[in-house]
């Protein structure tokens, strides 16, 4: 005949081994917090550049239909062309230039004269040059 107090011991947890969970759950977020943040970071601006890319894709439809075929440094007049105007993910804004033949790209290259260069308000994304960067 078994006594009942043979099984007191399953009842619960200590308090000490639901804390040494919680220190093990605590440590194990501590690692896994930064590299977690800058795999978002870096997604959100790899999502910015794509937008860049779609900005340039529509600026050359822009420049074919317009009726003086040259670009635009209007991001919203780009918006029939590019199904609405894309949106910088961090919430910077899209600034679009056409070169004067000194402005450089985001590999360091001179972008030539007429050349369009489209950057983010955001400093860490980074501009975009057609042609001279890749997306
Ligand atoms: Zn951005």
């Amino acid at each position: 005949m078994r006594k009942r107090d043979q099984f007191k011991w399953r009842r619960g947890w200590t308090l000490a081994e639901v804390l040494t969970v919680v220190l093990i759950v605590i440590v194990l977020m501590a690692i896994a917090m930064p590299a977690f943040q800058n795999g978002m970071s870096a997604s959100r601006q790899s999502a910015c550049r794509a937008n860049m890319q779609a900005l340039a894709n529509a600026e050359e439809q822009y420049r074919r239909q317009s009726a003086t075929h040259a670009y635009t440094t209007q991001v919203s007049a780009l918006s029939k062309e590019a199904a609405g105007v894309p949106v910088c993910p961090d919430g910077g804004t899209y600034t679009i230039t056409i070169s004067n033949g000194t402005a450089t790209a985001q590999n360091g290259q001179t972008v030539p004269q007429g050349g369009l260069v489209i950057s983010c308000s955001i400093g860490s994304h980074g501009k975009f040059a057609p042609g001279i960067d890749t997306p």
